[in-house]
């Protein structure tokens, strides 16, 4: 039997209903295909006989040697033509042929019967009564046989093709079909998903025609300016504007309409109760529509929250510059007080002292007391005094920066507390080279003195001071240092010892006013600089000032004498 590549309907029909339809078979190509042809004979001479007739067909012949084993065959195959002889054994040919017909993958497979010629009239009529679409005589005539074979394989071929066309066609439809439902479930879920966003969100949306009137609007508009999404769809949307913003908005408008790229733009909009709301709007045109998709925020909260930081900047500005009167009053009060008072303290302080030398003989014991309380009262109030007047001075003066070679100020400084250190026997250690900053010298001066008296000062009873001074050169910056070894200073204090009138001690055990440190610190600032403690108590404290460095004229000598 040969099994060459042969075509079934129910084969090209498997291939088809692949999704892929590029996959299909050619329609073409079933005509290349060869076709089934089942001779069924009991007699292998006979059926030899119609292979040769048939050969030169170039089919797939089948032979089946009994009406059983055409049966077989026809179970699994498809046939273009079944050559059937009429008389066999146990199952003749028209036995097998009705159960051919009772089978209805094959009730209309075309059937020649095979008959010889003295049975032909009985046969003729019961084999076309059987389905039977022709007979064949015998001895056979190749001619003839070859002929009615090949009309029904044509047959079966173009009908294979119409099926198999058939097939394709309706392949192509159901892919067609089921691609159109997918885009359409698709494009539903979109929009579904489209509106969900579209009436979910917070933020303002909607669609404008180019004519100023909103086409659909979310839920929020409803809820932020209190009309229906009817009564804004109503009124051109250009009424809503607060009047102030008409211009812009107008402007905007038209520039939308220009198809120019999406624009920001914010304004007020009145609504449904009167009063107003601020809206940042975001709008894209899409002019071949002649539509406006709009995206709009209510700012109205960050809006009073500038305007309230603008309201309280301008309030800051001004308490600023009251201050900074009431200041420079304060000062200058402080500065002509302190000028003015010193006059009379001067001849308390010197007849108290003359009561004590011209008249000591006059007066009692308790009165040179009370003589030398009011002499060193005064005395005090005087140093006082000379502290707040320098301290007033250093915030009113202008002070004019420039390059200080700081060892030899330094060396000017010692020179003037030669007297403080001597009694003291303090160690004052200058570690060389110190870089030399911008200053204002007699402010710098001022302040080193402040420094290295407190350094001396503030000193354990019977203790050496031992004073350390070294600079560190920074980018912009040099910071100083005084280093002692003294009482310390708590954590806690650090800070504020540096305001006016602050001490940690009382007069009795450290005399003072409390304004030495404000100098420095006031001094440093105007100035430019910053000043700082680094101290434990017991231990000793690290002075630092920052001034800036004089870059360019490091080695600028200064004139200390000026
Ligand atoms: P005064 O020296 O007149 O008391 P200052 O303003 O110079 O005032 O100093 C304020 C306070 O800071 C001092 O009373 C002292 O308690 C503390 N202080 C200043 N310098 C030192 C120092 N080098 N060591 C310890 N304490 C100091």
């Amino acid at each position: 039997m040969n099994f060459e590549k042969t075509v079934s309907p129910q084969a090209s029909v498997q291939a088809w209903a692949d999704p892929a339809l590029s996959n299909l078979p050619a329609v073409e190509s079933l005509e290349r295909a060869k076709v089934n042809i089942l001779l069924v004979d009991d007699r292998q001479d006979k059926l030899l006989a119609l292979e040769a007739v048939l050969s030169g067909l170039n089919e797939n012949l089948v032979k089946a040697h009994s009406g059983k084993e055409a049966l077989r065959y026809l179970l699994h195959q498809d046939f273009a033509v079944i050559l059937l002889d009429v008389s066999m054994p146990e199952m003749d040919g028209f036995q097998t042929a009705a159960l051919i017909r009772k089978r209805v993958h094959s009730e209309h497979t075309p059937i020649i019967f095979i008959t010889s010629i003295q049975d032909t009239q009985s046969h003729i009529s019961k084999g076309y009564s059987l389905g039977a679409v022709d007979y064949m005589l015998t001895p056979i005539v190749p001619a003839v046989l070859q002929t009615k074979v090949s009309v029904f394989v044509d047959l079966y071929r173009k009908t294979e093709q119409v099926k198999a066309q058939a097939e394709r066609l309706r392949q192509i439809e159901e892919a067609q079909h089921r691609r159109q439902l997918a885009e359409a479930t698709d494009r539903l879920e979109a929009e579904t998903k489209r509106n969900r966003f579209f009436n979910l969100s917070i933020d303002l949306l909607a669609i404008a025609d180019f004519d100023g009137y909103f086409r659909q609007l979310n839920p929020t508009w409803e809820k932020t300016l209190g009309y229906t999404t009817e009564e804004l769809k109503a009124i051109p949307f250009q009424q809503l504007v607060h009047p102030d913003d008409q211009a812009a908005m107008t402007d905007q408008c038209q520039r939308l309409q220009q198809d120019s790229p999406t624009t920001y733009f914010e304004n007020r909009c009145r609504c449904k109760d009167g009063s107003f709301r601020w809206l940042g709007w975001t709008a894209a045109p899409f002019v071949a529509e002649r539509l406006v998709y709009i995206f709009a925020r209510d700012i109205t909260a960050r809006k009073q929250a500038e305007e309230e930081i603008r309201h309280l900047n301008k309030e800051l500005k001004q308490r600023v510059v009251e201050l900074t009167d009431v200041n420079k009053e304060l000062e200058s009060f402080t500065y002509s007080i302190s000028h003015d008072l010193r006059a009379p303290l001067r001849s308390m302080q010197s007849f108290a002292g003359a009561l004590l030398e011209e008249c000591s003989e006059q007066i009692s014991a308790e009165g040179k007391d009370f003589a030398r309380r009011i002499f060193n009262s005064a005395r005090y109030m005087d140093t006082l005094l000379q502290d707040l007047l320098n301290y007033s001075r250093l915030a009113q003066s202008e002070l004019d920066l420039l390059p200080i070679n700081l060892d030899a100020a330094l060396t000017e400084v010692l020179a003037q507390l030669d007297k403080e250190v001597q009694d003291k026997q303090a160690q004052v250690e200058i570690q060389r080279p110190l870089s030399s900053l911008l200053a204002h010298l007699p402010t710098l001066k001022q302040i080193l003195t402040n420094l290295l008296c407190n350094a001396v000062k503030f000193m354990e009873p019977g203790r050496t001071p031992r004073i350390q001074i070294w600079t560190d050169r920074g980018t912009n910056m040099v910071r100083l240092w005084v280093e002692d070894n003294g009482i310390g200073i708590a954590n806690e204090h650090q800070e504020r010892i540096f305001g006016l009138f602050q001490r940690l001690h009382t007069y009795q055990t450290y005399p003072g006013t409390g304004v030495g440190l404000a100098i420095v610190r006031k001094g440093v600032e105007r100035m430019g600089g910053r000043v700082g403690v680094e101290s434990r108590p017991g231990e000793g404290s690290r002075f630092w000032i920052e001034l800036p460095t004089a870059i360019r004229t490091e080695h600028a000598q200064h004139d200390s004498s000026r």
